[in-house]
């Protein structure tokens, strides 16, 4: 346990310095928080908090991280890196040493500190809340639980929260609400009304909520659903601005519409058009969203990537250029370089689809049972613009491309 390098004007974590906060600080990643559900909520009368915040602090946007997926991301904001330092890609990649099919849910793919664990060895407190368990984890790696200074929990199994393994127990009567359903708003809404009490009562120095996006994946900017949700959202805004702090809000994605005229999801099947260019067996194709919580998604992102023998790379790019829909297919180096990612964890040929297009493997193997409302998804190029939000004015230089992994560089360094 060495403690953090103290540079003299800061923690340096992963390379980058950052201010001891002098009151506490909170991230929220919202996630799939395209820009837009915040303006509409707000013109609907129905945000009065965030627009007050939004007038007085700053209201800018970030570039999230390609793949524009949820764990890449969360661990790019609560890291300060992108994937090519953290090594988390995605949800999957394929090892070609066992030849399986590798999720990187579990903590040890994780190759770096994250500013929480840093923080707390120097001696400051941490609180970490998910929605969904399958996040906590790989966030509150490095966290020492036995100390009182670090609390890490999901909303997702907030009632088998121990004091051994998250800093905390009895959680649903510390929050006051019953544990909620996994695809549900009430979710996230758990996570924010925990993190209330806990800046009330723990008072964290570093805190970090993260949502899920079950109500974006579903509900366009404007819609009922979705202006219930950022109303909801908007309340504890209200609560955790009122208790002084400083609160940058950023997302891990945006979201965007995938589907035909119809209804039905617009898919391309990356597999079956491999196979018929190539020959069966030649490629895999692997979707890293896929995850244990399919059921909103139907496994059908915006991003694949194909491993393919290195004689074959050229024939895949080829025959992916030639599909209607299809605007980047690259070779793993130029993806590598220009996405930030970690060569290890990604196939031989990246491919990204359009706005409204997703990509599938082949047609047999997506369940679309679970699609209740026309697809919504992410993962391309389309979703990478995301709101990035503080409560007071941060001194941005004009010229300097904010990233959603820059929130707690601005948070600590360049909040007034
Ligand atoms: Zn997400």
């Amino acid at each position: 346990m060495n403690s953090p390098i103290d540079t003299g004007a800061g923690l340096l974590v992963n390379g980058r310095t950052y201010r001891r906060p002098d009151r506490p600080v909170v991230v929220i990643c919202l996630d799939g928080s395209e820009p837009g559900y915040i303006e509409r909520a707000i013109e609907a009368g129905l945000a009065p908090n965030l627009d007050r915040v939004m007038k007085q602090g700053t209201n800018t946007t970030a570039l999230s991280v390609v793949p524009t997926f949820t764990n890449p991301n969360n661990l790019s904001i609560v890291t300060g890196r992108p994937p090519a330092v953290h090594g988390i890609s995605g949800n999957f990649f394929y090892d070609r040493e066992s030849g399986a099919e590798v999720m990187m849910n579990d903590a040890k793919f994780l190759r770096v500190p994250t500013i929480f664990a840093e923080f707390q060895k120097a001696g400051m407190k941490v609180a970490v809340v998910t929605a969904k368990d399958k996040l906590r984890t790989l966030l509150g790696k490095g966290l020492d639980f036995s100390s009182g200074t670090a609390i890490a929990f999901s909303s997702e199994k907030a009632d088998q929260a121990t004091l051994a393994e998250n800093g905390i127990e009895n959680v649903l009567d510390f929050v006051g609400l019953p544990l909620p359903e996994v695809y549900s708003a009430d979710l996230s809404e758990f996570a924010f009304a925990a993190g209330v009490k806990l800046l009330n009562s723990f008072r964290p120095d570093l805190m970090y909520l993260s949502t899920t996006d079950y109500v974006q994946h579903k509900a366009e900017p404007g819609s009922k659903a979705a202006n219930d949700f950022y109303a909801m959202f908007d309340s504890y805004i209200g609560q955790l601005d009122a208790l002084g702090c400083t609160l940058v809000v950023t997302a891990d994605h945006g979201m965007n519409d995938k589907h035909r005229s119809d209804g039905q999801p617009d898919v391309i099947y990356l597999q079956e058009a491999m196979d018929a260019a190539l020959g069966a067996g030649a490629t895999r194709v692997i979707l890293p969203i896929t995850d244990p919580y399919v059921a909103h998604h139907g496994s059908l992102g915006s991003f694949a990537t194909v491993y393919v023998d290195p004689d074959k790379v050229q024939a895949v790019i080829d025959a992916a250029k030639a599909i209607d829909g299809i605007t980047v297919a690259i070779t793993a180096d130029e993806a590598c370089a220009r996405f930030e990612l970690p060569a290890d964890r990604i196939g031989d040929v990246v491919i990204l689809a359009d706005r409204h297009k997703v990509l599938g493997t082949i047609a047999a193997r997506h369940d679309f049972s679970g699609l209740t409302e026309p697809l919504r998804s992410h993962g391309g190029l389309t979703e990478q613009r995301v709101p990035l939000i503080a409560n007071r004015p941060a001194e941005i230089p004009a010229d300097r491309v904010l990233r959603n992994f820059d929130a707690f560089d601005v948070a600590l360094n360049l909040v007034a």
